[in-house]
């Protein structure tokens, strides 16, 4: 379904950490022929871009100020590769696989609760979702990116589901991992992403609730092509 004569919307999906959400988003974003933007990525740069430059220690962020400063100089940007996948360039290195190892997750949610941070990648993500056509996911794309976006989802299942999918995936592309420390990451991020003061994570008031546990990913992408439809039939925007 490549047909873009409809209304273009824009898509917000939100959730927990390996909710499988970027999974659905991309999915629908290649059928529809829209972009898809990853927004945890993009903290996940800023994060490596600190950690490389010494502003994060055992104890966590040591060095906020510092790193909020080097905002100017820190550029995050997406490349489309041969086979469709998109990685992530952090000042136009290739970093999608650095970003996503176990020591970028455990420090990321504490870079995501500064607030200068959040303000410096919710306007980016603004700017990519001006002309529409777009599915973002995060934390807080329903609710403080795009509050307006015509269609709004918030995904969930257990930590364990999440914890469980998230082994097998880092498995398989051959990390050493163990399950309890991603059990542990898991349920730590979603502490720190639910209580931070600057746009914690929550379900919008108008989000669609996906508990995504007991689906397939196809049953899961079945169920989100008939929500942007629907939508598509009721919008009248242009
Ligand atoms: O989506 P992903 O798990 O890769 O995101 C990594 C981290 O980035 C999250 O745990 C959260 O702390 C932060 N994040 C955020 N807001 C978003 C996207 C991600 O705070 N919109």
């Amino acid at each position: 379904m490549t047909d873009t004569t409809y209304n273009k919307i824009i898509i917000a999906i939100d959730g927990f950490s390996s909710s499988g959400k970027s999974t659905m988003a991309r999915s629908l974003a290649a059928k529809i022929g829209y972009r898809y933007i990853d927004s945890g990525a993009m903290y996940r740069a800023v994060t490596l871009y600190a950690m490389r430059h010494g502003m994060i220690s055992e104890e966590g962020i040591a060095d906020a100020r510092t790193l909020i400063s080097a905002l100017p100089q820190i550029s995050v940007d997406f490349k489309v590769m041969p086979d469709g996948s998109q990685h992530t360039l952090l000042c136009g290195e290739d970093v999608e696989t650095a970003i996503r190892k176990l020591d970028v997750s455990s420090n990321v949610s504490q870079v995501a609760a500064i607030p200068e941070i959040r303000h410096a990648l919710v306007a980016m993500q603004q700017a990519m979702g001006k002309e529409k056509g777009i599915v973002m996911d995060g934390r807080d794309i329903g609710t403080t990116v795009f509050p307006d976006a015509e269609l709004k989802i918030f995904v969930d299942a257990s930590a364990q589901t999440r914890a469980q999918r998230r082994f097998t995936e880092m498995l398989a592309k051959g990390a050493e991992v163990n399950f309890e420390d991603i059990l542990a990451n898991v349920v730590h991020r979603d502490h720190i992403d639910q209580t931070r003061e600057e746009s914690p994570l929550r379900c919008a008031d108008d989000a669609l609730h996906l508990d995504n546990s007991t689906l397939t990913p196809e049953e899961q992408d079945n169920w989100l092509m008939e929500r942007f439809k629907a939508t598509i039939a009721h919008t009248s925007v242009k």
